[in-house]
């Protein structure tokens, strides 16, 4: 009988290629493992799979009457539909314990790590089976994925170790590259509505009685919304119409770490006083400004007096 490897539900890319990793490891030990995945790949895991020529895994929701190992997730809400029906014959993860059980003793492995990926490579080496280039390529771009480039607070020394060893295995000269790669992926715009677009990440704020919107797309680099920006003003001034006295639209640049605002109002000086910039044409750019919540909507309470 198969055993079925999937991660968790709306899958990113570290599950689905925790999946197709740990299906690798024990089809080396001889054994029947299938990977799969509970959701189409997201365009960031479709680079991935695609650079490293790996298949995609098939598609598998209900885990009753099926044997499954469980990657990137121990919680019964994240796993296929009637895993009761189904049997858990291990788990590989990096988060905190959910709320999975079992009746036999299983293979628990679980690592306070920022990615799966990274407690795999332990696991192939604790069984002494040789990672390939492909299955090593996959995992690398999955720590680089998980932990934002060893940006993000989740990172540990092991995970960087792991990308220094899987990235010399997989031939990968420039993990810096690769990510990058993935983050234009991740942030692909191209083909979609600009009307769209705009409402994608967008919330209205009531400022003193007067309505503000503001929506955010996050960008690798601003030369991805170059096309779009006519479509995108377009787009902005027909919400504006709806009665709206400012709409603004944040391309954020996720790497120089600042936002290109788009802006029209009624009051276009209140909105550079807002931000103390000045527009050139419908937007200027604005260093440093990442977070709408944090940074955006408080500078416009200020300008509007709220
Ligand atoms: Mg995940
Ligand atoms: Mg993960
Ligand atoms: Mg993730």
């Amino acid at each position: 009988m198969s055993v079925y490897v999937v991660g968790h539900k709306n899958p990113d890319t570290d599950s689905v290629t925790a999946a197709i990793a740990y299906a690798e490891l024990m089809k080396a030990k001889g054994e029947d493992y299938i990977a799969c995945m509970q959701g189409e790949l997201t365009p960031e895991s479709a680079l991935v799979l695609d650079r490293f020529s790996a298949a995609t895994p098939e598609i598998m929701t209900d885990a009753s009457g099926k044997q499954v190992a469980l990657v990137d997730h121990s919680d019964i809400a994240q796993a296929p539909d009637n895993l009761a029906d189904g049997e858990v014959m291990a788990i590989v993860d990096h988060h905190k314990i959910g709320d999975v059980t079992t009746n036999n003793p299983i293979l628990f492995c679980n690592m306070p790590v920022g990615c799966t990926g990274t407690v795999l490579k332990t696991l192939f080496e604790l069984n002494g089976v040789a990672i390939t280039a492909q299955v090593a390529g996959l995992m690398t771009a999955a720590i680089l994925s998980d932990t934002v480039n060893f940006k993000s607070p989740t990172c540990t020394d092991a995970d960087k170790a792991a990308v220094a060893d899987l990235a010399k295995i997989a031939g990968i000269a420039d993990t810096d590259a690769l990510f990058m790669d993935m983050l234009a992926a991740k942030s692909s715009i191209d083909g979609v509505p600009a009307k769209d677009l705009l409402n994608r990440d967008y919330k209205d704020f009531d400022m003193k009685g007067k309505k503000v919107g503001v929506g955010q797309l996050e960008l690798a680099s601003l030369d991805q919304a170059a096309a779009h920006r006519d479509g995108l003003y377009k787009a902005m001034q027909e919400q504006k119409a709806e009665g709206r006295h400012s709409i603004l639209l944040m391309l954020t640049d996720v790497v120089k770490e600042g936002t290109d605002l788009m802006v029209i109002s009624d009051e276009p000086e209140l909105i550079e006083k807002a931000f103390d910039a000045k527009l050139d044409g419908n937007c200027m750019w604005i260093d440093g400004m990442m977070s709408r919540k944090k940074q955006t909507v408080p500078n416009l309470q200020n300008a509007f007096g709220c």
